[in-house]
């Protein structure tokens, strides 16, 4: 934790990038796009950048038409913020090749792998989202919350939270979210684009990742995959996978469920998911990955079937 004002470090720089992880999904993208309006109002200006465009569903976001491909960063900037990345290689290109001037990096996140790699660290593992810590330094930096920001943030926190389901939902990730709603987050609009919105895509997806349900250990591993040849056969992008792995999760008895995907020949993404006691952090660290304990990932550099038999045989030994 740090305790100086953001606002006062950002000061000297005239230009800081908003940086967020790969496959960015609802908590990363409401955090970087709340953060960003509530620096401008401190005359911070800031670009946010991501490795590919946002999810369809997150476009009604105000502000996200403005969010930037590496492609078009400004290479002159010195500093940035890393936004819900656990490690700086999260954000799935090099920073260094694109900015070589960067000296000032600070890093706001709530994974309990961060690697703390910046010159300033908010990282609380307490927390539901990155959006509450967002919401808190907003607050102290005395930004006026809009409901343009309420409404970045509160989807940040609904999306990371499973719509206030998972363990990581507090009483304080409760009483944020019914602050944002006062302040104006349009919870209507977030539901029916994040809820309501699957395409036919969306369903012959999880119709072929439902085929491949298969279970080990008694049960208690419940996982699906997608092999690239499914894949292109669907001709799906990175937003039609989102939520898959809670089918497998809610199996009952299920104690850890696993997604598996194949990315491209030879490179496997994996997803991780518990429910009571397998902390999936320390199982996606044994494949280089790592996360949160009830949600992790991992890449993994093999075939499909190899990538299964590897990743089912470290998690049986901890079921
Ligand atoms: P998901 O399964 O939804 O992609 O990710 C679950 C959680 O694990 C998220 O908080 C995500 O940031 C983290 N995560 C997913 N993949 C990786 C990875 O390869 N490395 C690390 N460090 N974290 C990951
Ligand atoms: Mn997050």
């Amino acid at each position: 934790m740090f305790d100086e004002n953001i606002a006062t470090i950002l000061a000297p720089y005239k230009k800081i990038l908003i940086l967020t992880h790969e496959m960015p999904d609802g908590d990363c993208i409401g955090s970087a796009l709340g953060l960003a309006q509530g620096l401008k109002q401190k005359g911070i200006y800031t670009d946010v950048v991501m490795k590919t465009p946002i999810p369809e569903k997150y476009s009604f976001l105000p502000g996200s038409e403005e969010i930037l491909l590496p492609d078009s960063l400004n290479k002159q900037v010195e500093a940035v913020i890393f936004v819900d990345c656990s490690d700086m290689e999260r954000i799935g290109f090099n920073l260094k090749e694109f900015c070589p001037k960067i000296n000032m990096i600070i890093n706001i996140d709530h994974h309990v792998s961060n690697t703390h790699f910046g010159h300033f660290n908010l990282v609380d593992t307490q927390a539901a989202a990155t959006g509450e810590i967002i919401y808190k330094l907003l607050l102290k930096m005395e930004a006026e919350i809009t409901p343009d920001i309420a409404t970045a943030l509160y989807t940040a926190l609904v999306t990371d939270s499973g719509s206030f389901q998972y363990d990581n939902t507090t009483s304080t990730t409760l009483k944020l979210a019914a602050d944002l709603l006062d302040y104006g987050a349009n919870r209507k609009t977030i539901k029916k684009y994040i809820w309501e919105n699957s395409s036919l895509t969306d369903i012959n997806v999880l119709k072929a990742a439902l085929n491949s349900l298969s279970f080990s250990a008694e049960n208690k591993i419940a996982y699906i995959y997608l092999s690239l040849n499914t894949i292109n056969s669907l001709q799906v992008s990175d937003e039609n996978f989102e939520g898959l792995i809670n089918y497998p999760r809610s199996i009952a008895g299920v104690e850890v469920a696993i997604f598996f995907k194949e990315i491209e020949p030879q490179v496997v993404k994996v997803s991780f998911r518990s429910k009571e006691y397998v902390d999936v952090n320390q199982l996606a660290a044994v494949f280089g990955g790592g996360g949160h304990v009830r949600a992790a990932g991992c890449t993994l550099s093999c075939s499909l079937d190899d990538a299964i038999k590897q990743v089912l045989n470290v998690t049986q030994q901890r079921i």
